[in-house]
């Protein structure tokens, strides 16, 4: 299967993506976590990507396109795949396409998770992951099972993102909104995509995930 998971900033991509890939065994690629861990090691590619980062803009393509086309081209993909938070703009999606017909690969499907912008400002504001392994919690909607503990891997150590703040939300959801309707209806007009309605509890959407990947 090989997937591009769609949603603006906090609908809710990340957490769908660690249900999606401990069902279905495919690597998650998320371009963000790309850049946030080339942020951490202070590579050139971190060091670059943060200027765009802390202002909630977008990496320019040419820098994004190089690091998912690395990353396709490892061997783990060939048992299918899953992007999150890539392509964001139309150029990669074309981009993208160009890459997989390099590879001898198309994608499968393409799935939205939609939700309206009011509510996703107030899942930024809670969210909270583990510095261990990445796990995705809310502080209301969505805590640890055990207060202070990772459901996932057991760690103890949190953090909270820091462009979730309120001034760099606002100008992620404007930037985001903009960009992704065309490649909405690119994807569309191909009979790839998949919209599902990503306001319910995390259950309800795992399970209509899980009726399009089958
Ligand atoms: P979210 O979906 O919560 O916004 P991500 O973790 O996907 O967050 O992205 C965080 C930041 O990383 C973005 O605001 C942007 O600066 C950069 N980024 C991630 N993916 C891309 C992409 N495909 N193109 C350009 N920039 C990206
Ligand atoms: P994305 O990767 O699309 O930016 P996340 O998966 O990180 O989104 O989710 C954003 C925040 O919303 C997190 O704090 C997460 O725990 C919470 N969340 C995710 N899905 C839901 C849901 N269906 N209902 C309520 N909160 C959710
Ligand atoms: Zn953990």
């Amino acid at each position: 299967m090989n997937l591009v998971l769609m949603g603006l900033p906090g609908a809710g991509k990340g957490t769908q993506a660690e249900r999606i890939v401990d069902a279905y065994q495919i690597p998650h690629i998320s371009t963000g976590d790309m850049f946030r861990a080339a942020m951490a090691n202070q590579t050139a590619l971190g060091l670059e990507a943060k200027a765009y980062m802390d202002k909630g803009e977008l990496v320019p393509d040419e820098v994004t396109n190089g690091i998912v086309k690395e990353r396709l081209a490892e061997p783990d993909t060939d048992k299918g795949f899953l992007l999150d938070g890539f392509p964001r703009t139309l150029d990669q999606a074309k981009a993208l396409d160009q890459m997989l017909k390099e590879l001898g690969k198309k994608l499968d499907a393409v799935v939205e998770i939609h939700v309206p912008s009011e509510i996703l400002v107030e899942r930024l504001a809670g969210r909270y992951m583990c510095r261990n392994c990445g796990a995705t919690y809310h502080k209301i909607f969505n805590p640890t099972k055990v207060e202070g503990t990772c459901d996932r891997c057991g760690g103890h150590e949190f953090y909270q993102r820091e462009d979730d703040k309120p001034e760099t939300v606002k100008n992620r959801l404007a930037v985001n909104i903009k960009s992704s309707e065309p490649i909405l209806s690119y994807y569309k007009d191909q009979g790839l995509l998949q919209s599902i309605d990503g306001d319910r509890d995390i259950d309800a959407v795992f399970a209509d995930v899980q009726k399009i990947i089958g």
